[in-house]
């Protein structure tokens, strides 16, 4: 046989081999032992990693300890797979702001989200008045601080409190568990909101804020500040994993329908600067907040849950990104292919 051919037979039988072994990775179901080793990996490999800084605009954060590190799988069938810390409250921050943007999807349908709101990256950071200024929207998305207190704002409500029911109930149900707030983080919040309390009033001078605007930006707050573990963010990734129906309480909170347009946002928005370096990275839809927590759902499949304070310039948790990419990249669940780039 001439050379070239023996090339091109090896060449083909590599590429078979390749392919099968991407469908094997692909296409299988993943087993419980390759979850565990997938969380246990990513623990080990990035627990002791130390870049990176607690947010310290809300003073109370910076007094999260730093060497907390939990990562933890929740499956569409109802399975967790937990490495490292599982029980530690933290506030949910942005990560909330999702869940809300699916409550508005439930409650008053995906269009007003679109119309009302607006579905567009910022390319600018989570907290930008520039936004604001710059585009037709204003609030831009209900990832960014001005489209999530515009969310809130948007919710029919007779009272605050009702208002505020609304957001705690729909959250509480997506962690299939009663949350509380951590009042210490709302007080230190509440009392240092200049920043969004500008927003809200800069909203409403634009017509795109729908409550009164001090009203808005304590239920933000509040709702900022509601307490959850790893274990709870995993479960509430589950719920959008397992097309809005919490696969532990078999509790619907949103339509399946609905869910592909939520997931959009957070591919393109959860990051907020940092998305497309997520994307290109990870290749996972995700939402990251403040209080060190993200989660990542793989559709259809299960979610990745991380909590590290740690955060990088961007306000993402420098451990929790590191641990999710590689999860996505050992198991190849990359939505675009299984990505390569940690
Ligand atoms: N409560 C925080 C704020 O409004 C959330 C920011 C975040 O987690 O990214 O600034």
């Amino acid at each position: 046989m001439k050379s070239h051919s023996l090339h091109k037979l090896l060449g083909f039988t590599v590429s078979i081999v390749i392919s099968l072994t991407a469908v094997a990775v692909g296409a299988r179901d993943i087993t419980p032992e390759q979850y565990q080793a997938a969380v246990d990996e990513a623990f080990e490999k990035y627990k002791d990693v130390d870049e990176g800084n607690n947010a310290d605009y809300i003073p109370i954060l910076t007094k999260t300890p730093g060497d907390l590190f939990g990562v933890v799988i929740a499956t569409r069938d109802g399975k967790l797979y937990i490495a490292g810390e599982d029980k530690y409250e933290f506030s949910i921050q942005s990560v909330s702001k999702p869940f809300t943007a699916s409550l508005i999807m439930a409650r008053n349908g995906p269009r007003e989200l679109r119309e009302k709101i607006g579905v567009e990256p910022t390319g600018l950071p989570f907290n930008s008045r520039l936004a604001i200024e710059l585009y037709d929207s204003r609030s831009q998305n209900p990832l960014v601080n001005a489209g999530a207190i515009a969310a809130v704002s948007l919710l029919e409500a007779e009272s605050e409190e009702e208002r505020w029911n609304l957001v705690h109930r729909n959250i509480s149900d997506y962690a299939g568990r009663e949350l509380s707030v951590i009042e210490e983080v709302y007080k230190s919040e509440y009392e240092n909101v200049w920043g969004n309390r500008a927003i809200a009033n800069l909203l409403k001078n634009y017509g795109r804020l729908y409550s009164d605007p001090e009203e808005a930006l304590r239920v933000y707050t509040r709702q900022c500040s509601i307490g959850i573990n790893t274990r709870d963010l995993a479960i509430m990734g589950a719920t959008l994993a397992n097309e809005g129906v919490n696969p532990f309480t078999s509790k619907k909170l949103l339509d399946r329908e609905d869910v592909p347009e939520l997931l959009a946002i957070m591919a393109t928005a959860g990051f907020y600067d940092e998305s497309g370096e997520w994307m290109y990275s990870a290749g996972l839809p995700a939402k990251t907040g403040v209080g060190g927590g993200i989660v990542a759902v793989v559709p259809g499949k299960f979610a990745i849950a991380t909590f590290s304070a740690p955060l990088n310039e961007a306000g993402n948790s420098v451990r929790g990104m590191r641990a999710i990419r590689h999860i996505a990249g050992t198991l190849g669940v990359g939505l675009y292919g299984p990505n390569t780039e940690e």
